[in-house]
């Protein structure tokens, strides 16, 4: 393959690093549109060449968005962290409630934080808990009614997979049933939590005792089908191999083929603090980077890829805008389960302070809602 061939779209630096990479063919199938396979990606996490990786990623990005970054204004309430799961890389959950720092929410309690944000413009509340055995399935169905009385207007992204398989088991309802009950209490989509690492070597030693990757998938195919948006993760940098990281990628690049109700990719990092893996080294920086410009070119026909600043840090998430990146997620008010894992991020950034990252990085702040609809090109 003659660079010759690619030379108009990419400058010569890029295209210098691509030929010394030994990524030509790669980077004539991304210019192409054509899609990658494993052994491509085998090749992309083999080269130490991050800037050519880097810049085939950014060509994707650019095609797709210009110079474009999304974020939005954005809450999370953690309802309950008391969880009968045993995920060795949680710092999140409490086995039982009355256990040191076990907490559930009332509902007073969760709404009140809402009605705290009455003034703050927030357009997104993230909900996410534990799998808490103590619970009746109304909590969460009386959850989000009175989450929706206070706001209507707000988007509801909440209950990741792994929580519809719990409630599917514990209360004896199919995943479909789950979902319809908890759209007609007011939710609106689903977030990507607990996709954590699909291969079944890696998840067995991970999360032995929650949803596996078929189940995952099933039922994010099930929300796809009742017309549902929905978001997919990844948690790398524990004890995954690299061709676990591309299994994961290709799965869900699988069902978006099939349903095309994917939003966004999250590749999250692993942090190890106050966790069973609190002696594995954290992903440095150069992994982080590869990480989610290789998902940017693996995921081919997913429409985002996501940096979730609280996870990656504020300075490696504002680098990634130039590796395949085009989301910052958003303001991210109380964020706690990382935080509990050791990530020293602040508690939540400001619209200002998002925006300023952007343009700092010579992109395009746009401000959208949960579904990607554009509130306002963003300036400070
Ligand atoms: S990751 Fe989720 S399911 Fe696993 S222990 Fe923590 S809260 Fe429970």
């Amino acid at each position: 393959m003659s660079l010759a061939t690619i030379e108009p779209a990419l400058p010569a630096i890029a295209m210098r690093a691509i030929e010394r990479a030994g990524l030509t063919d790669i980077a004539h199938k991304v210019l192409q549109g054509e899609r990658l396979t494993m052994a491509d990606g085998q090749r992309l996490y083999q080269t130490a060449d991050l800037a050519a990786v880097g810049a085939l990623a950014n060509f994707v990005r650019e095609k797709r968005h210009g110079d474009l970054t999304y974020f939005n204004r954005n809450q999370h309430i953690n309802a309950t962290n008391v969880c009968e799961a045993t995920c060795i890389f949680c710092s999140f959950s409490r086995l039982k409630t009355g256990d040191p720092n076990a907490y559930t929410m009332t509902l007073k309690q969760a709404v009140h934080r809402i009605e705290q944000l009455r003034d703050s413009f927030v357009t997104e509340v993230h909900i996410v808990n534990g799998l808490n055995p103590d619970l009746p399935f109304s909590y969460y169905t009386d959850l989000l009614r009175a989450i929706k009385t206070e706001r209507p207007d707000l988007h509801i992204k909440g209950f990741t997979a792994v929580e519809i398989f719990y409630y599917s088991g514990k209360y004896g309802m199919t995943y479909e049933e789950v979902l319809v009950a908890l759209m007609d209490a007011g939710l609106d989509s689903l977030p990507g939590g607990g996709a954590e690492i699909f291969h079944p070597r890696a998840r067995r030693k991970l999360c032995h005792d929650k949803v596996d990757a078929d189940g995952w998938i099933e039922i994010h195919r099930v929300a796809h089908g009742l017309g549902m948006r929905t978001n997919a993760t990844m948690l790398f940098g524990s004890i995954e191999t690299i061709d676990e990281r591309l299994d994961h990628m290709l799965r869900l690049r699988s069902l978006q083929d099939e349903t095309g109700g994917f939003q966004t990719f999250i590749p999250l990092k692993f942090h190890a603090d106050n966790n069973a893996l609190r002696n594995l080294r954290e992903a440095t920086g150069f992994d982080c980077l590869r990480t989610l410009a290789i998902s940017r070119l693996m995921l081919d026909n997913f429409p985002h890829i996501k940096a979730y600043w609280p996870m990656l840090g504020v300075d490696l998430a504002q680098m990634s805008l130039s590796f395949g990146v085009n989301d910052l997620d958003g303001t991210v008010r109380e964020e706690r389960i990382y935080h509990m894992a050791g990530a020293d991020t602040p508690q939540g950034l400001t619209r200002p302070q998002l925006i300023a990252l952007i343009e700092r990085s010579g992109r395009i702040p746009v401000e959208r809602d949960t579904l990607y609809h554009v509130a306002a090109e963003a300036s400070q």
